[in-house]
């Protein structure tokens, strides 16, 4: 008997996962992408022949549905874990955060207010149940726990650094998780372990592109969908067609509501449009010196404009780039701000003094090449009651499916939950559910 057919559009994470496991099973799957490469928002480009991540890009030790995907296809020798040392820049000084002794130094807050910034592992892990959660804002639920000094200096501009305007209305659901999962990732004396793959993430996008092909499925790059009709026919931008028995969307879900628009109530395109996003712009460096020897660099300052600084060779040897040292600074912010829309150039030349202030080395002969990359949809905005307003996977098209990263909850994205999403939905249509 013929398998069914499927349609996925989008090659990121969740689409490539979905598609590895249904082909697995015999389905026929054909993958339709956008960009001339797959891999999404964990997509890549060359330094020195290595991919390397446009946005940086790690697991934590116990993202298990991404690991268990690797091992399922048999690459599991391409994890690295390693110890990553973590830091804060706060008024002007680098701080060492890798450790609970490293907590007990912490200098700008009084001592009280370092025991109390201790109670947040405690109580994030007295949670039991993340709907106690929902009703409350990040903002008062750290201050509840550790005082106004520590919520100042501490969590406010890493929500601000990743929120910017909207930083106040993010909910503790969101917050708790990301503490959660990254606590999850020390081992036994509190310090921290990070996994990456050997040849970054795209090399696993690709193992899964050649598994879906070898198991008769399609990927096809540079193939936009411009709209799907009630009939469930999908009209790429070259104006050619396809049809499947199922289609599946995973997209951000402004895309997914411009692809539906015309075949859907406005009332679901509104329910699409309903959770908002943060953009991020990422400016990736190649050095010929290291900036420093911590990896992650959470940048706490209120005079610096980035959230945090990622040293990526200070994770993954610099021989991987043939000697060059990577950094990455991140900013999270709303599309319609000026940063967002400035040009490589003039935001690298934006960047380079706040990366002289904190590095008085530094200078500019160090850059061999600069990047600047851009993502609108980066970050789904988590409020309060988020559940409450995520779409659920059937659109009003019967054969028509939506798996984003928005949907993801109370996790936070992250390939890992990409992963999960993309092998539950799979079992979902090989179960008949759908
Ligand atoms: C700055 C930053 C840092 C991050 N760090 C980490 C990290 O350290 N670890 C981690 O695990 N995750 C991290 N993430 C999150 C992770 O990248 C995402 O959660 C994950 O890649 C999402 O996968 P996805 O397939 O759901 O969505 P996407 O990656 O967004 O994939 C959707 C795909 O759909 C395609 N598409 C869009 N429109 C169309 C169209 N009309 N037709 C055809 N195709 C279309 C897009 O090109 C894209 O390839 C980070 C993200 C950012 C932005």
């Amino acid at each position: 008997m013929t398998k069914p057919s499927i349609s996925i559009i989008g090659a990121g994470f969740t689409g490539l996962s979905l598609g590895y496991y249904l082909s697995k099973a015999g389905w026929q799957v054909n993958i339709y992408e956008k960009d001339a490469e797959v891999g999404g928002l964990a997509g890549s480009y060359q330094v020195e022949g290595t991919h390397l991540e446009k946005f940086y890009h790690h697991w934590f030790t116990n993202d298990q549905h991404i690991m268990d995907l690797i091992k399922d296809l048999k690459r599991e020798d391409h994890i690295i874990v390693r110890p990553t040392r973590t830091g804060m820049y706060y008024a002007n000084q680098f701080f060492r955060l890798s450790s609970p002794l490293d907590l007990l130094k912490f200098k700008p807050l009084n001592f009280i207010n370092r025991i109390r910034l201790g109670f947040v592992v405690l109580a994030v892990r007295m949670v039991r149940n993340w709907k106690t959660l929902e009703n409350i804002t990040a903002k008062d639920w750290l201050i509840k726990i550790c005082g106004k000094q520590g919520y100042e200096v501490v969590w406010e501009p890493l929500l601000k650094g990743k929120f910017g305007r909207y930083a106040e209305t993010v909910s503790a659901v969101w917050f708790w998780n990301k503490l959660k999962l990254r606590g999850g990732s020390r081992g036994e004396k509190g310090k921290e372990f990070l996994a990456y793959y050997k040849g970054g993430f795209a090399s696993l996008a690709e193992s899964m592109v050649e598994a879906i092909q070898n198991n008769g499925g399609k990927v096809e790059l540079n193939k936009a969908v411009a709209h799907i009709d009630t009939k469930a026919t999908i009209t790429f931008s070259d104006n050619s067609t396809a049809q499947a028995d199922h289609t599946v969307i995973t997209t951000p879900l402004p895309i997914a509501a411009n692809l539906l628009r015309s075949a859907c109530e406005g009332a679901y395109i509104n329910q699409l449009e309903a959770i908002q996003y943060i953009g991020n712009v990422c400016l990736t460096l190649e050095l010929n010196k290291s900036l420093s020897e911590i990896y992650w660099l959470n940048v706490n300052d209120p005079g610096f404009p980035f959230v945090g600084i990622i040293e990526h060779t200070n994770f993954e040897p610099t021989e991987t780039y043939k000697g060059r040292h990577i950094v990455y600074l991140s900013k999270y912010l709303p599309t319609d701000e000026t940063l967002y829309n400035m040009t490589p150039e003039a935001f690298y030349q934006y960047a380079i003094p706040f990366i002289q202030k904190m590095f008085p080395d530094f200078n500019q002969d160090w850059v061999i090449q600069y990047h600047v990359w851009k993502e609108p949809y980066s970050q789904p905005l988590v409020t309060k009651h988020y559940s409450q307003i995520i779409p659920g996977f059937k659109t009003p098209i019967p054969t028509v499916y939506i798996n984003s990263m928005a949907q993801i909850y109370p996790e936070d994205r992250g390939t890992n939950y990409a992963v999960r999403e993309g092998k539950r939905m799979a079992n979902d249509f090989l179960s008949g559910k759908f």
